[in-house]
C-alpha cells in the first residue's frame, strides 16, 4: 500500500513558493512564487529582490523616505516577475503560477503576456487596493484565472 501523508501538488508547489520567499532581503515583505507548466514540472521560481548586479548593501530598504529614492519601490523586482525572467522554459505559454501574495498590477502585466493562464495565491492582504483591483481586473480580461490557495492545515518542518 503507498504512503498516506504525501503532500499534494498544490502543497508541493505553495511550498516552494514559500520557501523561495525564505531568500529576500526585505524585512517587511517577504514574496515567493513558482511556475509550474502542464506536466506538473517546475519551470521556474523567484522571490522579491534588487536586480542582479546591485549590491544588496547599498541599496535602500525602507518603505518610506524623503524620497522614492530612498525606498525599495523604484528598485525591487517582484517575485512573479523574477520568477518569469529567471526562467529557461521557451515559453511560460499555459502555466500556472504559485505565489504567497496577490500580484500586483505591473506584475499581472507581465503574467498576462507570458502566457501564464492560472495564478494561485496564498494571501490577499492587499485585497480593496487600486493595484490588486486593477490585476483582478486585467486577468478577468484577459482570461488568466486567480484562485485562493486553500490551506489544509498540514505543517512542514525542514532541518536545515
Ligand atoms: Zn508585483
Amino acid at each position: 500500500m503507498k504512503r498516506k501523508d504525501y503532500i499534494t501538488w498544490d502543497e508541493y508547489f505553495m511550498g516552494i513558493a514559500t520557501l523561495s520567499a525564505e531568500r529576500s532581503k526585505d524585512n517587511n515583505t517577504q514574496v515567493g512564487a513558482c511556475i509550474v507548466n502542464d506536466e506538473h514540472k517546475i519551470v521556474s521560481v523567484g522571490y522579491n529582490g534588487m536586480p542582479t548586479g546591485c549590491d544588496d548593501d547599498d541599496m535602500p530598504w525602507e518603505r518610506e523616505g524623503d524620497s522614492v529614492l530612498d525606498t525599495k519601490y523604484p528598485f525591487v523586482c517582484h517575485a512573479e516577475l523574477n520568477a518569469i525572467l529567471n526562467s529557461s522554459a521557451s515559453s511560460l505559454n499555459g502555466c500556472t503560477l504559485y505565489v504567497t501574495l496577490f500580484p500586483c498590477n505591473e506584475c499581472a502585466k507581465a503574467i498576462i503576456q507570458s502566457g501564464i493562464k492560472r495564478v494561485v495565491y496564498y494571501s490577499n492582504k492587499y485585497d480593496g487596493t487600486d493595484s490588486v483591483t486593477a490585476s483582478a481586473m486585467l486577468f478577468d480580461k484577459c482570461g488568466v484565472k486567480a484562485e485562493q490557495y486553500e490551506p489544509t492545515g498540514k505543517k512542514i518542518e525542514l532541518d536545515m
